[in-house]
């Protein structure tokens, strides 16, 4: 039975507060499988949720399961450094992330849940001549494709961002930056916890701390269903949505992808006041940084240099993120360190997604998304749940095909850009 929606309205709030905040009641229920559904979703990250939500709400697919081996959010989604933006180089990029930009920046209304979805401003920042003349390409491509990307000179970069160090002396020099005034960072776990609410309410079950152990075919090919740790679930249709571990389960329906799983870490600072007012990426010395709302600062490391399924990665990868950190702003060199964590990406051999169909019937698969796919949540969500519902890929995720990786056409963002956060 769909759960009841609870509207978060004024009166709503103002009613609660004065009932001490203790009536709130569930936001999604804790579901038990049904014997079959029309659709089984594989993973409650935020593109499995999301694609729950859409499905739902725009396709009136409702007798859907989404399954969990852990707990929702508790993948890629709730690990991230929360960066969004949309200033790839690729037209296919292009549109696929804008489009994802346009839904975030409507999505809190969409799902009447504050996704804290804030556009203060994405910096690249450019160290070298290589990087001065890659982002500026960058610049010019996006513009033709109608997307919002303009360059700095460094002390127009320093007065977006006064403690960057623009001083010639600097270890890492800044000779300017790409800036993208529409990006920004969203809260991971209220993406998650929005999506899943809102599905929820309109009768999407959702199954945690239940792994998918096997994805089943009959004898003709086409999907079944799935085996899971709550036994067999049968479905018309199964979409695997399962990041770092889509190898493994796809494995099952005996489907191989070009994918190498990498641990990539993340780490935050003791919360201080106000004091980094955007994001700051820097692809040469790789390293990025914002500031969350309780104040600490929200830094990214790269991935480790072998595959890996183990949520942690080497502290030696930290320490040279830190280090970056400590020349690119001097003034964070003495705050301390709180914690740190990592998750499993999923990296294919041109850092694109793969989105789409797959050669087994009813079998749908999304992910690739490597470093980089919380930006693309909500996009690549919506355009997930219309080539489930429809059997045919919208055209934004037309050209992210399984396919590509034998034909040659690739879109190859990783030559683009080095990395893709
Ligand atoms: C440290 C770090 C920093 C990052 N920074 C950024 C950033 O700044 N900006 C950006 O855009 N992206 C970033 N990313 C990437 C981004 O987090 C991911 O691309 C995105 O969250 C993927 O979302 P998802 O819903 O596909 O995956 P997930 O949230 O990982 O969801 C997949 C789910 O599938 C479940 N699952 C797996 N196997 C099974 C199974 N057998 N049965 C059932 N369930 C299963 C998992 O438990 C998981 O919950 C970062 C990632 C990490 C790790």
């Amino acid at each position: 039975m769909a759960a009841k929606l609870t509207k978060f309205s004024f009166a709503t709030l103002a009613r609660k507060a004065l009932e001490g905040h203790k009536s709130w009641p569930q936001q999604w229920p804790q579901a038990e499988p049904k014997a079959q559904y029309d659709v089984v979703i594989v993973g409650a990250g935020g593109h499995g949720l999301g694609a729950a939500h859409y499905l739902a709400k725009e396709h009136g697919i409702t007798n859907v399961a989404v399954i969990e081996k852990g707990w929702l959010g508790g993948g890629n989604t709730g690990r991230n450094t929360t960066i969004i933006r949309s200033n790839y180089l690729y037209d296919e990029s292009a549109r696929l992330y804008d489009h994802a930009l346009d839904l975030w920046e409507g999505l809190s209304q969409d799902l009447d849940y504050n996704v804290m979805f804030s556009q203060r401003g994405v910096m690249m920042l450019a160290h070298s001549v290589h990087d001065v003349q890659s982002f500026k390409r960058h610049i010019h491509a996006n513009r033709l494709n109608g997307v919002m990307n303009e360059w700095l000179t460094p002390q127009e970069a320093k007065a977006f961002c006064p403690p960057l160090d623009i001083s010639s002396t600097a270890r890492y020099p800044v000779m300017g930056a790409a800036l993208q005034r529409r990006g920004g960072v969203a809260r991971h776990d209220a993406v998650a916890w929005g999506y899943a609410r809102s599905a929820a309410a309109r009768g999407v079950d959702i199954i945690q701390n239940c792994p998918v152990l096997a994805i089943r075919r009959d004898t003709a090919g086409g999907v079944t269903g799935v085996e899971t740790a709550k036994g067999f679930i049968a479905a018309k249709k199964v979409a695997v949505s399962a990041a770092g571990y889509t190898s493994v389960v796809m494995d099952t329906a005996g489907v191989r992808l070009p994918l190498e799983s990498f641990p990539l870490q993340a780490l935050v600072s003791e919360p201080v006041k106000p004091v980094f007012p955007c994001v700051v990426m820097s692809n040469t010395v790789h390293a990025y940084i914002s500031q969350s709302d309780k104040g600490e600062l929200v830094i990214g490391s790269g991935t480790d240099q072998y595959v890996s399924y183990s949520q942690r990665g080497g502290l030696h990868l930290i320490e040279h993120t830190l280090a970056a950190i400590c020349e690119i702003f001097p003034l964070f060199s003495r705050m301390r360190m709180l914690r740190k964590w990592g998750g499993v990406v999923d990296v294919t051999p041109d850092r694109s997604p793969i989105l789409g169909k797959t050669p087994v019937s009813g079998l749908y698969v999304n992910c690739g998304w490597g470093t980089g796919g919380f930006k693309a949540t909500p996009g690549a969500a919506h355009v997930f749940a219309h080539t489930i519902a429809r059997d045919e890929p919208h055209p934004i995720n037309a050209p992210y095909t399984l396919d590509r990786f034998r034909t040659g056409r690739l879109i190859d963002e990783a030559a683009a850009a080095a990395v893709a956060h």
